[in-house]
């Protein structure tokens, strides 16, 4: 007999757990499967000063680890392991765990979240690991370059968007873009064009960010003439866009042409009945620990919804 649940959650970011809070506190016993990275991207972020509640700042690992501790405070069953395939096609539905267990499931909330793009090079990996100035949010870490110059890497409307909010804290934004066009909107691409403070270096790749313990510059090429130049920053961001991680949902729930997983706006409702998604997974516009964790309650309330209206308590 393979174990029936009422309520089972796939990730464990701020979007999975706070679905696990309130799915837990509405006794719906929700099963978590954690995933290959159990907290998601925070556990790679160092302070957080924008998650409400914590005037002083947090840790992103210690956040992770509190929103751990509030869902199995009710209980929440986490199991440390990984889905490794699911089957939509009738109620309930089966989820595979690590390819030998199947569980049966009358909702499940799909928050599985996305993964930022690095350039890959050997200088951005090293300084990103030592928290030594590489972001991929300029949202989340820009405030701490406040008054310094820092370059961003891309061309599409999150790299235009994140220059520009970063070319109102710091003194000089450098965009990087490959290419010698825009990929973002024509709004986005005015709004570049004319901040002042933002310097677009067409054709240009980033051989290597320069610094030991923390960015002091990059090494910069123009690919059209080969010239190679210095840059001298403190901040690295790149913007060269996410993948959500919905490689088990492909031919089984609608994606959009990148990838994320379509919801009824407004709801956390996908185009399978019972079948939630929230966070990062459904969101490729804000991005936030906070919006994902709203989304996140909206999936443990739609998931309660659909269960009465099914009549399963
Ligand atoms: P995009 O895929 O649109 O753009 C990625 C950018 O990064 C491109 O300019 C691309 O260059 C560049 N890039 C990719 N790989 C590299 C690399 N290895 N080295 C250097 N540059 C690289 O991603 P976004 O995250 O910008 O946007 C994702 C989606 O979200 C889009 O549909 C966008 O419109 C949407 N969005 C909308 C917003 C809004 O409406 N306010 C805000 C943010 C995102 P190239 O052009 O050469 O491929």
């Amino acid at each position: 007999m393979s174990e029936h649940v009422k309520c089972l959650i796939i990730g464990s970011g701020p979007a999975g757990y706070t679905a696990a809070i309130y799915a837990a506190r509405a006794d719906l016993k929700p099963l978590m499967i954690a995933g290959l990275e159990p907290g998601g991207q925070l556990m790679t972020t160092t302070e957080v000063e924008n998650y409400p509640g914590y005037p002083d700042g947090i840790q992103g690992p210690e956040m992770m680890d509190h929103f751990r501790k509030q869902a199995e405070r009710f209980k929440t069953d986490i199991r440390y392991s990984f889905v490794s395939a699911v089957d939509l096609s009738s109620r309930p539905y089966k989820v595979v765990v690590e390819e030998k267990e199947t569980i049966l499931a009358d909702t499940i909330i799909i928050s599985t979240g996305a993964t930022a793009k690095w350039l890959e090079i050997e200088s951005e990996q090293r300084l990103r690991k030592l928290s030594g100035g590489v972001s991929a949010c300029a949202v989340c870490d820009g405030f701490f370059f406040k008054g310094q110059d820092v370059a961003i890497v891309g061309g599409g409307d999150t790299a235009a968007e994140e220059a520009t909010y970063l070319s109102k804290l710091c003194r000089k934004v450098y965009m990087l873009v490959r290419k010698d066009f825009l990929r973002a909107s024509k709004a986005m691409q005015h709004r570049v064009e004319n901040t002042p403070n933002i310097e677009l270096l067409y054709n240009h790749e980033t051989m290597e960010v320069l610094g030991d313990q923390g960015v002091t510059g990059a090494r910069i090429k123009n690919i059209k003439t080969g010239a190679e130049r210095k840059i001298d920053i403190t901040g690295f961001f790149v913007a060269i866009g996410h993948q959500p991680n919905t490689s088990l949902f492909k031919g089984k729930l609608d994606l959009d042409e990148q990838g994320y997983i379509k919801t009824v706006p407004g709801t956390t409702k996908t185009n399978v009945e019972g079948v939630f998604a929230c966070g990062d997974v459904q969101d490729k516009h804000y991005r936030q620990a906070v919006t994902a964790a709203g989304s996140g309650c909206m999936a443990a309330l739609d998931s309660e919804r659909y269960l009465s209206s099914k009549g399963i308590h």
